[in-house]
């Protein structure tokens, strides 16, 4: 039996004359990756910010794990299961990769800005913090520090981190960008991993990424989806590939 993990109905965003989340509904199933792609400025980092509670709809809902959240803080969503991923501007580049994951589970209990010291003797989160580290590979390099890792490693940093919470489901802001061929499939391994056990919602421009994790795709075009299907019938679909020849015409 399917069940959807995340559900949103008739959501709506606007700046100003810009609808740039217009009339979206979403359902993802549980344990499946489910993608949203679209063109540049279709609206994919600001679906994506109201489902982390970051920015505040106009309009709609978001039900997670069957109850509705879009009345609740970035902070209590990641507490109820879903957590975005950090971006690099994330990443305290000074600290160890370890450090930073630590961090990450810190802020989960409301006490980010808690002294440090009296954290690193926790040995119950530097367990934790591990455990995420080896989900995506890192445990050997829990001692380097940010900086010094390559920009691939970084970003599965990132990963270990939104992990570090714990999360049931996942929201995943472009994970591949910027990395090359080898880190991209480094990437996709990790996040082929985590299917089945985490839910993931992966916003991305690399399509052979997309193609070969999304269980299901859905496409943004000006703020609202146009479609939602398998992989197959997306890249068959004829309306999907007028809306990207425009793009790539206009
Ligand atoms: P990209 O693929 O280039 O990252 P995107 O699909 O993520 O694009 P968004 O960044 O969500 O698209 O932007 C959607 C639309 O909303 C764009 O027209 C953008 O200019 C506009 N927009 C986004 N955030 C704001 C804001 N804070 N104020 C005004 N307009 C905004």
């Amino acid at each position: 039996m399917t069940e959807h993990i995340l559900k949103v109905s008739s959501l709506h965003k606007h700046f100003g004359g810009i609808y740039a989340t217009d009339d979206v509904n979403l359902a993802v199933e549980r344990g499946q990756i489910h993608a949203i792609i679209g063109p540049n400025g279709a609206g994919k980092t600001t679906l994506l910010a109201q489902l982390s509670g970051q920015i505040r709809p106009d309009s709609g809902d978001i039900e997670f794990g069957g109850r509705s959240i879009v009345n609740y803080s970035m902070a209590r969503r990641a507490r109820e299961g879903l957590a975005r991923s950090f971006q690099i501007t994330s990443v305290v580049m000074p600290m160890t990769l370890l450090q930073n994951v630590m961090l990450a589970v810190q802020g989960t209990d409301g006490h980010s800005f808690r002294f440090w010291a009296p954290v690193s003797e926790d040995r119950d989160m530097r367990d934790a913090a591990m455990a995420s580290l080896a989900e995506v590979g890192l445990d050997d390099r829990a001692d380097r520090v940010a900086a010094n890792v390559s920009h691939g490693e970084q970003r599965q940093l990132e990963v270990a981190m939104a992990l570090a919470m714990k999360p049931r489901m996942l929201l995943l802001d472009e994970p591949m960008a910027g990395m090359g061929k080898e880190e991209g499939a480094m990437m996709v391994e990790i996040l082929k991993r985590l299917r089945g056990d985490k839910t993931i919602l992966l916003v991305e421009h690399d399509m052979d990424a997309v193609f070969s994790l999304a269980d299901e795709l859905s496409v943004l075009v000006n703020g609202h989806i146009i479609a939602t299907d398998t992989v197959e019938a997306i890249r068959n679909n004829l309306e999907v590939q007028r809306a990207y020849l425009g793009d790539a015409h206009a």
